[in-house]
């Protein structure tokens, strides 16, 4: 058997349980790692990445396993996201795999994202070897996290392997689990080319590189190949493997996971999920698909200086050509001007984009807030989905409103479950499910998204003392009794201020957006009244108050660089903001919804 000496597998977590620091390890271990590029987390390559301590792509690396007799294995190592938003990348990942190693943070037990990850797994039909991790910590309760994965998740505590990824206990136990407990990839070299597409990158050079997992068949330089579901061919120009890092190799068979550059120019057309076969010889079946990951949450990005309006463009160009799940569109705002209406994720997702924005492409953004898509049916039986809150139709033209759901599952210690229970019934939840695990209790919730998606998880860590955790999945689309709340700035409604309430809450989130707002709008020679309306029916009001005296004639006299200072600072301040007559209006203002409060 051609793929014997084969293990291709993934770690899956909750978030912070220590994947990449137990991938760190084992590349070291296995000598993936010179003494020169050895810092923390190979893996995790995007610099926002390192910094944040989260992965957002799933980076592949191939590794040479050799055994205390001498048998050498090769090693697919495949690390994950572990962060909601990013959910889809994780089961495109294990698509790609036969098994994987669940890790379990021993001080912190089961949490939401270890129960979501290893259901992942179970449908995956993937080999699970659960790893009890950090074993090292004084806090450290192996037996009953071990426990927590049999009663939960139906997982044999005996099987469990105790390791530490700081330490490095554990990890030769791990890699012969690897070899004894999960299968060697089926497939045969000889049969027509079947290779499924798990992710992808566009690079300037080669064009868009397909990462890869072939089931059947072999591939090299000049093979004509063919996408089956976008039905266009192309001629390999390489394949390899990662180590980390792309390596030139001399072919790609059955088993393996590797990448492939074959002069394709749109990334459009390399969809993950689609199925890479031979140009020639063609394989009987494509693989299923994925769904496409859709954006879920949407917010306009617009220039403080409009004059960006194209570099943001070309930005955002660019952004997308590694990014399949984000999208945006032209969007032109009375108040903003000319913009982009952008979809993402989730709101990790958004912050992530807006980020890289700034940074690396130098852009000054107004971000509106962050909203989800809602279905409305009109009066004329017309049915629209808008992902805008400024272009909700008014209440006359309105037959029904749907919004999106999702299906929430919260891990938290009992004693918090009254409170948390009273969140979630603050934020129209429906309980479903409460199952205890030893102290612990998993509640699962219907919620409408847009309630947990602005301060949710804040409250949530904050009434739990940050032992809570959650997960969630999409549902789909229910019907609810929302409203549309304008706001006025000095009498003028400011369309890009608009949001999307469900009725019970106008009154308190109206009362929210104009406190916060009068709070960071500046002071002016005179009071600039802030307002919430439903149609013409004001609902909050407050008063940004006029300047009592000049607090700028201080400075005058006063010292030159502390004058320079004051003149800078305004400068910056200045770039984010938006005038609207004599009003700025902070970027801040705009994110007023999202404020806690
Ligand atoms: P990931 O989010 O699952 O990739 O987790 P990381 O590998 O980034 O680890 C999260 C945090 O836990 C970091 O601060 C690590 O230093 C720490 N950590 C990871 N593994 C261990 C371990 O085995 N023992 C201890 N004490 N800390 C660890
Ligand atoms: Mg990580």
């Amino acid at each position: 058997n051609p793929t014997a000496r084969i293990r291709n597998f993934s770690i899956i977590a909750h978030v912070d349980h220590g994947k990449s620091t137990l991938a760190d390890r084992i590349l070291e271990k296995l000598g993936a790692m010179g003494e020169r590029d050895k810092r923390d987390q190979t893996l995790d390559t995007l610099e926002l990445e390192r910094e944040r301590g989260i992965t957002i792509k799933s980076t592949p690396i191939r590794l040479n396993y050799v055994r205390d007799n001498g048998e050498s294995y090769v090693f697919n190592l495949i690390d994950t996201p572990g962060h909601v938003d990013f959910n889809y990348e994780v089961s495109r990942s294990l698509a790609a795999c036969e098994g994987v190693l669940l890790l379990v943070d021993a001080s912190q037990g089961v949490e939401a994202q270890t129960i979501v990850n290893a259901y992942l797994a179970i449908d995956n039909n993937l080999e699970i070897i659960p790893v009890i991790n950090k074993i090292d910590l004084p806090a450290a309760d192996p037996e009953s996290a071990a426990r927590e994965l049999e009663e939960v998740i139906g997982i044999p505590a005996e099987g469990a392997v105790r390791a530490s990824g700081k330490s490095g206990i554990g990890i030769p136990e791990i890699l012969e689990a690897v070899v004894e407990r999960i299968p060697p990839p089926p497939g045969d070299p000889a049969a027509p080319l079947k290779a499924l597409i798990f992710d992808s990158f566009f690079d300037a050079y080669q064009g868009v590189i397909l990462f890869v997992r072939v089931l059947e068949g072999t591939m090299k330089a000049k093979d004509g190949v063919r996408l089956m579901n976008a039905g266009k061919n192309f001629e390999v120009d390489k394949v390899g493997t990662f180590s980390p890092g792309l390596v030139v190799g001399e072919e790609l068979s059955a088993g393996m996971v590797g990448w492939v550059a074959a002069g394709i120019k749109d990334i459009q057309d390399a969809q993950v999920g689609d199925t890479l076969t031979g140009r020639d010889r063609q394989t009987d079946e494509a693989f299923p698909g994925f769904k496409p990951a859709q954006p879920v949450v949407f917010s306009g990005l617009y220039p403080t200086d409009t004059e960006d309006y194209r570099k943001l463009r070309d930005a955002l160009e660019k952004l997308k050509l590694n990014d399949a799940a984000f999208s945006f569109e032209p969007e032109t705002s009375e108040a903003l001007g000319f913009g982009f209406r952008c979809g993402f994720l989730g709101l990790l997702h958004a912050e992530i984009i807006q980020e890289r924005l700034e940074r690396e492409y130098d852009l000054d953004l107004i971000a509106t807030a962050p909203a989800v898509v809602y279905r409305v049916t009109l009066t004329n039986g017309e049915i629209f989905e808008t992902q805008n809150p400024a272009e909700f139709p008014t209440r006359d033209r309105i037959e029904m409103v749907e919004e999106p759901y999702i299906k929430l599952s919260v891990m938290l210690p009992e004693d918090y479950v009254g409170p948390v229970m009273q969140l979630l019934q603050e934020r129209r939840g429906a309980m479903q499910t409460m199952n205890y695990v030893g102290k612990r209790v998993e509640l699962v919730y219907e919620v409408p998204f847009a309630e947990i998606l602005y301060d949710f998880h804040d409250r949530l860590k904050s009434i739990s003392r940050g032992y809570a955790s959650m997960d969630y999945e999409q549902l789909g689309y229910r019907e609810g009794d929302l409203r549309k709340v304008d706001i006025m700035v000095n009498n003028e409604v400011i369309d890009a201020l608009a949001v999307i309430v469900h009725e019970t809450k106008t009154y308190s989130l109206g009362r929210k957006i104009v406190d916060k707002m009068a709070e960071v709008i500046p002071r002016q020679m005179f009071p600039v009244p802030v307002q919430a309306v439903i149609g013409a029916k004001i609902i909050a009001r407050a008063t940004v108050k006029a300047y009592r005296k000049d607090v700028l004639a201080k400075c005058y006299g006063g010292d030159i660089s502390r004058k320079k200072k004051l003149l800078e600072k305004q400068k910056k301040g200045r770039a984010r903001m938006k005038q609207f007559g004599t009003v700025e209006v902070p970027q801040e203002a705009f994110l007023a919804v999202l404020s806690t409060e």
